[in-house]
């Protein structure tokens, strides 16, 4: 996968469609949105800088107080800023999937990464190296600097949010809100996470996860099997969330740029029924 950038830096064709070994599975990824929120030819001519890579969960992305190596464009995986508590848990106050980007230091001309950020669900994302992203986008100061300075704005927004619901919301209003986060990043798969990752993410005990994931269950909302999620009916989870999913779906969708036409997935709740992969 290394050797598709040089090649399509110089031919100016992204190596997101020209790399062979990920090619198989680039043919049927989703986009990332944020770059799909760039003109064409803007985009065409960051995408030149970026390699699709695959991503493992528990893969850090970028470590809190160390130097940002790259900054990543998520395709199908998830990830979520994690906080480290001195107790030794940590604490999700973020999540990050093909809406976002994950690095945004260097926009406000940080080499170190503030947070860390952890994939929690394995899939592929593009990076692009820091130093390319500062002289192409942060010097550059063109259409994608404000595309994504306008993303960090509403993810800091999504963190206090978080920050907030986790001091103040019932475990079992924090699984239907996360479960609605996992699906608007997901749709149309299953969810691939396990009973303990939720438990990490949630900073709870599993044995409480299972019993809030049971009632959900029994709701209708969904079902489960071998770690695999399938959101079966979204309205009883929307009925079972804390107000904060409407209020950080919203923060994504402001993320959109004025004027910007395009459909936005996390505008209106779904009412689609999951199906097993
Ligand atoms: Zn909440």
């Amino acid at each position: 996968m290394v050797g598709g950038g040089a090649t399509a830096k110089r031919s100016g064709v992204t190596p997101l469609l020209r790399n062979d070994l990920a090619g198989a599975a680039s043919a049927s990824l989703p986009p990332n949105d944020l770059l799909q929120r760039i003109r064409p030819a803007e985009r065409s001519r960051l995408l030149g800088f970026l390699e699709l890579v695959p991503v493992d969960a528990g893969t850090a992305l970028c470590t809190s107080e160390t130097d940002l190596r790259y900054v990543w464009f998520p395709h199908d995986a998830v990830a979520s800023t994690v906080v480290p508590m001195p107790e030794g848990e940590a604490v999700d106050v973020g999540l990050l999937g093909p809406e976002a980007l994950v690095g945004t230091d260097p926009l406000y001309g940080g080499r170190r990464s503030a947070t860390t950020v952890v994939v929690q669900i394995a899939g592929h994302a593009g990076r692009m190296d820091a130093d390319d992203f500062r002289r192409e986008v942060v010097v550059r100061n063109g259409e994608p600097y404000g595309v994504f300075l306008r993303f960090a704005a509403a993810y800091q927004r999504m963190m206090a949010q978080l920050g907030a619901c986790n001091a103040r919301h019932a475990l079992l209003q924090r699984l239907a809100r996360l479960l609605l986060m996992l699906d608007d990043r997901r749709a149309p798969k299953a969810i691939d996470i396990t009973h303990d990752r939720l438990a990490d993410m949630l900073a709870a005990r599993r044995a409480s996860i299972t019993e809030a994931a049971n009632a959900l269950r029994h709701s209708g909302a969904l079902e489960y099997r071998r770690g695999h999620i399938a959101i079966r009916d979204r309205r009883p989870l929307l009925a079972a969330s804390c107000a904060c999913y409407p209020v950080v779906a919203r923060l994504v969708s402001r993320a959109e740029p004025a004027g910007g036409g395009r459909r936005n997935r996390f505008a209106k709740p779904r009412k689609a029924v999951e199906r097993w992969k």
